[in-house]
């Protein structure tokens, strides 16, 4: 089905996604890029970094009240994290179905989870769990100039769009 330019704007959202340090170490970076690119996703912001403890605090704060949030905000900030902005139609609510469930116990063979981890805490990626979460984590991470915008040659073909 075609659709017009207009709707397909209003319909483009985007979602933050982070390798851990766990997935960076694993060397499993280009294998999760390349399930969201293959996917029809747009990559318009990436790069590799060490965050401190302080900036894991900030970007897990939901968190705090839990038992695993000290451990977590260690091991977030143990090592390089490649962090990503991608879009698409659906990218946050789908791009948490890539990935697959918290626990890799529970999460589905196919997803990032399910084929490439084990334990929960070292599930290997991080992505947004809802539009004000992908705004907040966005804008934690990158500054606006860090984000690209651009049209892919593939988009016409992704969603048809005459
Ligand atoms: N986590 C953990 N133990 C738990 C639950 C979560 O170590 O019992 C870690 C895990 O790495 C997870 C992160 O905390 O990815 C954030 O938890 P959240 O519930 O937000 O899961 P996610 O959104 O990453 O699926
Ligand atoms: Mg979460």
């Amino acid at each position: 089905m075609l659709q017009d330019q207009e709707a397909h704007a209003a319909e483009m959202e985007r979602t933050f996604i982070a390798i851990k340090p766990d997935g960076v170490q694993r060397g499993l970076i280009s294998e999760i890029v390349s399930r969201f690119e293959r996917k029809g996703f747009k990559l318009v912001a990436i790069k590799i970094v060490i965050p401190s403890k302080d900036f894991a605090e900030k970007h897990y704060h939901d968190l705090k009240e839990r038992p695993f949030f000290n451990g977590l905000c260690d091991f977030l900030s143990s090592g390089p994290v490649v962090a990503m902005v991608w879009e698409g139609e659906g990218v946050i609510k789908y791009g948490r179905k890539l990935i697959g469930a918290t626990d890799p116990q529970k999460s589905e063979p196919g997803t990032i989870r399910g084929d490439l981890a084990v334990v929960v805490g070292r599930n290997i990626i991080h992505g947004s769990d809802g539009p004000e979460t992908a705004k907040d984590e966005i804008n934690l991470w990158f500054k606006p100039e860090e984000l690209v915008s651009y049209t892919s040659n593939a988009e016409k073909w992704v969603y048809g769009v005459n």
